[in-house]
């Protein structure tokens, strides 16, 4: 296999779905000289904490931080995460982030090691390089020959003006279904990449290049002279480790990336890989993109997990490993002794410490603000005003979800924007951590019959 190894179809690295809460985060918000701006990026306050957050990072990009872990430490709904999360994206789209709670290495149906091991995994980026030839050009014009009658062959003209010169292609009946799809139309800048038949388009204001696949497109490029229109384009694409190590994986396969339930991935695999990325790397075609492994409620971890993540620190490719922790002194799992948040002293060591600190209203405001803004809902400022009171009485989290059910019941009632009835309303519906602790204490003899 090691000859054969498959690499999964390129994307952006993201993995928006498990951190929609924190999808306004787009850095830590600091200026040229890492000095935290007020509001900047989707980061709000927390200036102290960004501004070393950005002091480690610059230490990642140099590749100083080799061997050694970072601690945030701090109250729930402080911005841990979120910090965490600016520093992934600092890094860039395509560094991977991984965020996990300790708490998973136990539900998980494999053995804790294997639990770390994947996530570690997930945190590396392998860039790969291809080569592919490209041709792209501002579409003149399209014209398609009797679309619906005759022999019921479409037959399809692209005329696309290149740097060089306007070249005349003949197109395929899927790359004409596609194209009349999108509706691309004169003046708009494609590519087609050669290798796949895949169009992309630019739009004309080149927000965002759309792709949609037309593999197996029978096109033939007429007029189209060798070395004169086609731009030999480096493609690189980003995947992770683990996603090279399930895919091939006989036992699971590809599609055991859908699923999410990969089990347990034979050493030998990724054996057979490591030796493959690292020939790869000597050839030049691809690199090591170490990304960011982010485990909250690091306190959970226990005396196992803490040496495992230890050992992996000193690995080459080891991604930055971020802890997060609410916990003062306390016992390390799996021992009788107790230390600062419940990690090994030799392990704290290693750690660049960094503290978060409760918001005041005024930040507060802000962050549900930003997130309004994020979800599409647009909120009084009543009705904001009364959403901080709720945070700073509650939490920052739980605010947070009154927005979303607020948006709801305000569309219901077909009004443009939440007003201080609708977070009445919704606060009534959902009991915060404190109210619905409160309500089982009143009733638990009813509950425990
Ligand atoms: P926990 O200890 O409970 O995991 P946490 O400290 O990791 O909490 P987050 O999850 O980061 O807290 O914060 C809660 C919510 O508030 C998230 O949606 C997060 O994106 C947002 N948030 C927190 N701090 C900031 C900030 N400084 N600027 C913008 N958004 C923030």
């Amino acid at each position: 296999m090691a000859d054969n190894v498959a690499i999964p179809e390129g994307r952006e690295v993201t993995y928006l779905e498990r951190i929609g809460a924190h999808s306004h985060i787009r850095g830590l918000g600091l200026d040229d000289s890492l000095e935290p701006r007020q509001a900047s990026q989707g980061m709000v306050g927390q200036q102290q904490a960004r501004r070393a957050a950005g002091v480690v990072l610059e230490m990642i990009k140099d590749g100083k931080i080799a061997g050694r872990a970072m601690l945030l430490a701090g109250q729930p709904g402080t911005g841990k995460t979120a910090i965490a999360m600016g520093m992934s994206r600092a890094l860039g789209q395509d560094t991977p982030f991984t965020n996990m709670s300790a708490t998973e290495i136990y539900s998980l149906e494999m053995s804790k090691t294997e639990a770390l091991t994947q996530a570690i995994r997930k945190s590396i980026g392998v860039r790969i390089k291809e080569e592919t030839e490209i041709i792209e050009g501002e579409v003149v014009e399209i014209l398609v020959d009797n679309p619906t009658t005759g022999s019921g062959q479409k037959v399809g003209k692209l005329t696309l003006k290149t740097t060089e010169m306007e070249t005349v292609y003949d197109l395929g009946q899927k790359m004409i279904d596609s194209i009349m799809r999108e509706k691309i139309q004169s003046g708009d800048v494609i590519t087609i990449d050669k290798a796949t038949g895949k169009v992309s388009r630019l739009g004309r204001s080149f927000a965002r290049a759309r792709d949609y696949d037309a593999t197996g497109a029978q096109t033939r490029f007429v007029q189209c002279p060798e070395g004169e229109l086609q731009k030999r384009k480096e493609v690189v694409h980003t995947v992770t480790l683990h996603e090279i190590d399930v895919i091939n994986s006989r036992t699971q396969g590809f599609l055991a990336l859908f699923s999410g339930d990969t089990g347990e991935i034979k050493s030998e695999v990724r054996d057979q890989i490591n030796s493959k990325v690292a020939e790869w790397r000597e050839e030049g075609k691809a690199e090591i993109a170490p990304g960011v492994l982010f485990v909250d409620e690091a306190h959970m971890l226990d005396i196992e997990c803490f040496s495992f993540l230890n050992r992996a620190l000193e690995h080459e490719m080891s991604p930055v490993i971020i802890m997060a922790t609410n916990r003062g002194i306390t016992r390390i799992r799996g021992t009788n002794y107790k230390s600062p948040h419940g990690i090994p002293i030799d392990l704290l060591d290693r750690m660049i410490i960094i503290k978060t600190t409760p918001y005041d209203e005024k930040e507060l405001k802000q962050i549900l603000k930003i997130r309004s803004e994020e979800e599409d809902v647009d909120i009084s400022e009543d009705a904001l005003k009364v959403l901080t009171r709720i945070a700073t009485e509650t939490s920052l989290r739980y605010a947070i979800q009154l927005i979303t059910t607020a948006g709801v019941i305000a569309k219901r009632r077909k009004s443009q924007e939440v007003s201080i009835e609708d977070v009445k309303k919704v606060y009534a519906l959902f009991l915060d951590e404190h109210r619905s602790s409160q309500y089982l204490k009143e009733y638990q003899n009813e509950f425990m019959f």
